[in-house]
């Protein structure tokens, strides 16, 4: 068995990790703990579920307890996140895991006020987690100064691409100092990730924890027929015939969301939705609640719910598949977390067949196609990997 005692960790964060139940390290804190502490720069493909925030937090916390202190306004190590919701995750994990150490962390984002965000910089902080654009903010009116940043971590770097945040990375990295050391994260790897890699890091230690694009062995992934109309009354039928309990669901739009969830409450279903033109506060509320499991489903888009992080949850389902194929595998990444078995059911329509196909050459796997027993469609449409043509309507006959 492996322990985190080999690792090179201090006492008080092996006494903190034991306060915690965290009995043996997962295969990304192996690799990344020491090279991290060695002070290497680190390349690492691994997606969220895999343990790979303590992996970074816990070498930066041992390495900033060693150092000197924070001067006001300033910050020692930065993590930029993609979003909101992962940006405050990140800051609750590093809290909690450096809860007994005499450092500061604090959480910026874009979308609320930004007073309460400069006076907590006012005194300095150690580890800064933040998004992109709210920090260029902050930089702006001179509430953060980067001259004292010894560590930067790129976490979801991969959807950092994504969301268009290049240009606002690409500014943060020319205020950096040039000596420091870099982390990079992404759970996939594309050519644009290799470029931004090859201009940041020094001779980086790879790690690559799961297969590129794939997606985690403990999840049971499957896809159930439907017909497009029918994809509402399927989910409510599968939530009552399974008894299912916390279950989070992705849609391609905002639009259907909200639509999915009238239906649901509809149904008596407890269901939220969380997406982009949601207010912080609503999302907030809504992911309390669903941990809580006072909610039964969270719908949500792929932007609004990149980086959650919900304990054990044991199911997925994607109402629709994502048209960006690598996100497919960011959505199962939310269950079989830390080793635990979980469940990603796609309901797959016959316009979708493509997208299917696409996300089946991302993932090098072709996956079970099922029908649900007791749910009787309409048009039993079937799917292969060629584009079927939908039932022609029957022409109207001229009376
Ligand atoms: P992450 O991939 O960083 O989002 O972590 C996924 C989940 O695994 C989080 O809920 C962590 O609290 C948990 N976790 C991380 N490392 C360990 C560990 N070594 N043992 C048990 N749980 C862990």
């Amino acid at each position: 068995m492996n322990s985190f005692l080999s690792l090179g960790l201090s006492e008080s964060i092996l006494h903190r990790l034991e306060e915690l139940g965290y009995t043996e390290p997962t295969p990304i804190q192996i690799e990344a703990i020491p090279a991290i502490l060695a002070g290497r720069d680190v390349l690492a493909a691994a997606q969220t579920g895999t343990g790979k925030t303590a992996g970074f937090a816990l070498p930066i916390l041992q390495r900033l307890v060693a150092g000197p202190g924070v001067k006001s306004n300033h910050i020692r190590a930065l993590v930029l996140t993609p979003t909101r919701e992962l940006a405050v995750q990140v800051e609750q994990s590093i809290a909690t895991y450096g809860e007994n150490l005499p450092l500061k962390s604090a959480v910026v984002y874009g979308g609320v006020k930004i007073n309460p965000q400069m006076m907590k910089l006012r005194g300095g902080v150690d580890i800064l987690v933040a998004t992109p654009g709210r920090l260029l903010d902050l930089f702006s009116l001179n509430a953060v100064k980067f001259a004292q940043v010894e560590t930067l971590v790129l976490d979801e770097a991969d959807r950092m691409l994504d969301m268009g945040f290049i240009h606002d990375i690409r500014k943060l990295f020319s205020l950096l100092p040039e000596e420091r050391q870099t982390l990079l994260f992404s759970a996939t790897f594309s050519e644009a990730i290799h470029t931004l890699a090859a201009g940041l890091l020094q001779r980086p230690v790879q790690l690559e924890i799961t297969p590129r694009n794939s997606t985690a062995q403990s999840v049971r992934q499957y896809v159930l027929e439907v017909d497009k109309g029918k994809k509402s009354s399927l989910l409510s039928h599968l939530i009552c015939c399974r008894g299912w309990g916390q279950v989070l669901v992705f849609t391609r739009t905002r639009y259907r969301a909200d639509q999915l969830v009238k239906r649901l409450k509809r149904d008596g279903i407890s269901a939220a939705a969380i997406h982009g033109e949601k207010s912080q506060n609503e999302r907030s509320r809504a992911l309390a609640a669903f941990k809580k499991n006072q909610l039964r489903l969270l719908v949500a888009t792929d932007v609004a719910a990149r980086g959650l992080d919900i304990t054990e949850l044991p199911l997925v389902v994607n109402f629709d598949l994502p048209k960006i194929p690598e996100n497919y595998v960011h959505r199962i990444g939310r269950t079989g977390r830390a080793g635990l078995q979980g469940e990603a059911i796609s309901l797959v329509s016959a316009d979708e067949v493509k997208l299917l196909a696409a996300i089946e050459s991302v993932i090098h796997q072709t996956l079970v196609r099922q029908q649900e027993t007791g749910f009787v469609p309409t048009h039993k449409v079937p799917l292969t990997r060629q584009v079927q043509e939908r039932p022609k309507k029957p022409k109207k006959v001229k009376k």
